[in-house]
């Protein structure tokens, strides 16, 4: 898989426009607020840079990188609801790769869950997935387990209605406003959300009272212990603000779900696109690199690229995780 398969160049490139018009448009004279490691819940942060304005900021304990202070959550969700960049994703830049994503994401996405709970012995009857967006990885679990009991939860009108056109049973809501489902799920996902979320560790509470006792959440999202990222740092487009404001360090994994009542916590980073994403941000911006003899040749040679990116999946440096955590 590349990254320009996922996110074609054009494409990418108008919703960062976007993102950063809707940044000036949605926040501008907001008061913002410190907010505590979305990780550990330490206090003890440093700044790192400013992007669109949004200040990001490193906790000196975990190594978690996040945006602080942060602007109300009443501002997000208007930005969510109404902004030209989040219209953009659900209308244009999804809809345009989503056969793509099929193969190329979400299939595998169920194998390599399949194996995960073969693994695990999870029995999974029923399976909400929150954040459903166009009900693809539901739609092809379903494929793979049509007994099983899916529920969709899915807060956007249009992405919910995309769920039900795939006669998949939908929750029109933010999680936390999801009444009368907890404790009965045998495994909770949430893929490509966390990263977005105003307060991580009420949201990861919240996924944990969906469980039954003995079941599982499973979220993936973005790792800032990972190459791209360690790499290009604020020049990342993954640091996009106000999209992605939370990338936290395996080790801040370990602790968030912990400190949300969670067991059994293991995180794996099975990205496959950190050295293509870094080589395609040295093609657009070929000073990024400068010097780096090393880094360069290792990246230019095709066998050890995929070596490199082998080597980071093994040793959890890439900057895609899976955590996957257990509720007594
Ligand atoms: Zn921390």
């Amino acid at each position: 898989m590349k990254e320009h398969e996922i996110r074609p160049e054009a494409l990418l490139n108008r919703f960062l426009e976007l993102t950063a018009e809707d940044a000036k448009n949605y926040f501008s004279n907001e008061t913002r607020l410190e907010v505590s490691c979305v990780a550990c819940g330490g206090t003890q942060t440093k700044h790192q840079f400013d992007k669109n304005d949004f200040a990001y900021v490193r906790c000196v304990d975990c190594g978690a990188l996040f945006q602080s202070p942060r602007p109300t959550i009443a501002n997000f969700e208007l930005f969510y609801r109404q902004s030209k960049s989040s219209c953009y994703y659900a209308e244009v830049f999804f809809p345009a790769i989503a056969e793509t994503r099929r193969e190329k994401i979400f299939r595998p996405r169920v194998e390599q869950l399949m194996k995960l709970c073969e693994e695990k012995a999870i029995n999974v009857k029923r399976l909400f997935d929150v954040g459903a967006g166009f009900g693809i990885f539901l739609e092809e679990w379903r494929k793979c387990f049509p007994q099983a009991q899916l529920l969709a939860i899915e807060p956007s009108a249009p992405l919910a209605r995309e769920c039900r056109s795939k006669s998949l049973e939908v929750v029109e809501e933010t999680v936390e406003n999801v009444v009368g489902r907890d404790n009965s799920a045998d495994l909770v996902t949430c893929f490509e959300v966390l990263e977005h979320v105003y307060d991580p560790l009420a949201f990861l509470q919240v996924l944990r009272r969906l469980v039954r006792p003995g079941g599982y959440v499973l979220v993936s999202t973005l790792c800032i212990d990972g190459f791209d990222l360690q790499v290009l740092w604020d020049k990342s487009n993954q640091i996009s603000p106000p999209h992605h404001i939370n990338f936290l360090p395996v080790e801040g994994f370990k602790k968030l779900f912990q400190r949300a009542g969670l067991i059994n916590v293991e995180v794996t980073t099975p990205g496959r696109l950190d050295v293509d994403i870094v080589r395609n941000a040295c093609k657009s911006n070929p000073e990024l690199l400068q010097g780096q003899r090393f880094l360069n040749n290792l990246l230019e040679d095709d066998s050890s690229a995929t070596a490199l990116q082998n080597f980071l999946v093994e040793q959890r440096k890439s900057s895609h995780a899976w955590v996957i955590g257990q509720k007594k």
